[in-house]
């Protein structure tokens, strides 16, 4: 990999008349050329802002064109981008300040107020940029040099600045089209934040394809589905429970060839959903520190084994370890991940870099097998692991089977402290099932340490922003229950 130039400068020559970017929101759309000449406009204010090369750009907006155009100016400029957050309280976006060294910070219409109370640089307006043209250097750093930091979800703690390169980004791209295919035609939905790793990937993706990335200015199912039938929309990049809200909706346009699930597990329910409506779902496990996709299964696979997540991308080797030893397939541990796309570290954070890497590559904290055909089936958190009498279990294991009763729709497993046995597995069920069936029902299914001592019943999973379980409070509404059994 030599020298970057930035995906737009790229396809100016190659594709200048072909649609870039599509605005759903406002119907509105940019080819090539258009999108060049904006993005060097961009450029040109940056730099009379004092942005230079490896200069860190904040930018607290909501993902559009215009927060498209400000990712390829940077690029243009060797710079590095950092976005944030939009739906952080003050003091969340202090922490996050706090952690990397910006020399400016561009601010989304609704977000200016904010952006100036909590930021010690310049704060400027990111929607009056493109305006004049002005002079600026255009930079073609190593492949190795930042472009983007992004802050991981913070589900395990303290969020960190995550460091990619144009090599991460670039290997992301070109192993994910290995796996998904590109087609000149192609248009991608992306209704995900731009300032995580998921919503990011298809801007980028797209420039480098040279193909259309299309952006919505909001989420809503009904409106969603219009804008996929109204421009003939060919892949999606959503959260599990977004493509359960579009299903839904109605139905998908013929013209879609990929949805993309991730951030999440994607539920078995949902594939089983697909598959009966043709949906072509492709369930991924990725992270903000792989720059996106680890594995990514594809339809068939996806039905075929719902609880995977599909064989690694291309130039990627996952490997489960038992401390610091590799394990035969099959066998649980932590999922170990190398190759081009894995983050060279954490910003400023030299001690934690240091403890998520080892010899087999980057620490994801998550807990899998690597099956013998290679594909990945993740069952958590290694720190949500249960350890009880002395045997590991795993909640995502002993969930599956509650969920396999007819009358249980949803439910979490996690572990509560017990004077006898360490920890004591505990299960929160929404559904119609009684405690005496379910118990019944794990007899013959679950060897007996892992079946749940306390089974606890709720309307609905309490979830996080992000949509994930919240296991903490999970907890807390399990530890209540038992006492009051006692
Ligand atoms: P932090 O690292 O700050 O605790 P986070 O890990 O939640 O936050 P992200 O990088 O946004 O931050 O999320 C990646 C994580 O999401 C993965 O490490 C994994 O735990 C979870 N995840 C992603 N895809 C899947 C999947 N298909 N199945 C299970 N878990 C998944
Ligand atoms: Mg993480």
């Amino acid at each position: 990999m030599g020298q970057m130039r930035d995906p737009v400068a790229s396809q100016r020559h190659s594709g200048p008349d072909s649609t870039a970017l599509l605005d759903a929101g406002a119907d509105e759309r940019w080819t090539y050329a258009e999108l060049d000449r904006a993005v060097e406009r961009t450029a040109g204010r940056l730099w009379a802002l004092g942005v230079r090369p490896g200069d860190q750009l904040g930018v607290l907006a909501d993902t559009g064109p215009d927060f498209a155009r400000v990712v390829h100016a940077t690029w243009r400029i060797g710079a590095v981008l950092v976005p944030l957050d939009t739906h952080l309280a003050e003091r969340e976006l202090r922490e996050r300040l706090a952690c990397v060294d910006l020399v400016a910070l561009l601010a989304g219409r609704p977000h200016a107020e904010r952006a100036r109370s909590i930021a010690e640089v310049p704060v400027e307006s990111l929607q009056a940029s493109a305006t004049e043209p002005a002079e600026f250097v255009a930079e073609d750093p190593p492949p190795d040099a930042p472009r983007v930091m992004l802050f991981t979800s913070g589900t395990t703690g303290q969020p960190k600045a995550v460091v990619l390169t144009g090599r991460n980004l670039v290997s992301s791209a070109v192993a994910s089209a290995f796996r998904l295919g590109v087609l000149p035609e192609d248009r991608w939905y992306d209704p995900l934040a731009g300032y995580h790793m998921g919503g990011l990937a298809p801007i980028v993706r797209s420039a480098l394809y040279g193909t259309c990335v299309v952006l919505p200015d909001r989420f809503d199912a009904g409106r969603a589905l219009s804008h996929l039938h109204d421009h003939e929309v060919t892949g999606v990049s959503v959260v599990p429970t977004m493509l359960d809200r579009l299903l839904d909706a109605g139905e998908f346009p013929e013209s879609l060839r990929f949805a993309l699930t991730g951030g999440a597990p994607t539920p078995p329910e949902l594939i089983a959903r697909c598959e009966e409506r043709g949906v072509p779902i492709h369930p991924t496990y990725g992270m903000t520190e792989t720059a996106s996709q680890v594995a990514t299964a594809r339809p068939a696979e996806a039905y075929a084994n719902p609880d995977r997540a599909g064989r690694p991308l291309a130039f990627t080797r996952v490997r489960a370890l038992d401390g610091e030893e590799p394990l035969a397939p099959g066998e649980p541990g932590e999922l170990v991940v190398s190759g081009p796309t894995v983050t060279t570290g954490y910003y400023g954070d030299p001690e934690t870099t240091d403890r998520v890497f080892g010899p087999y590559g980057f620490r994801t904290g998550d807990l899998g097998v690597v099956e013998p055909d290679g594909s990945i089936r993740v069952l958590g958190r290694v720190d949500d692991a249960i350890i009880t009498g002395g045997e590991n279990v795993h909640p995502a294991d002993v969930a599956r089977i509650l969920r396999e009763h007819p009358d249980v729709e949803a439910c979490a497993v996690v572990g509560l402290p017990d004077p006898e046995w360490g920890e004591r597995v505990c299960a929160l069920v929404v559904g119609e099932a009684s405690e005496a069936a379910l118990r019944a029902f794990c007899e013959g299914r679950l060897a007996d340490y892992k079946r749940p001592k306390t089974i606890a019943f709720a309307d609905s999973l309490p979830r996080t922003v992000s949509g994930t379980v919240d296991r903490e409070t999970v907890r807390d509404r399990l530890a209540e229950r038992s006492e009051r059994l006692e």
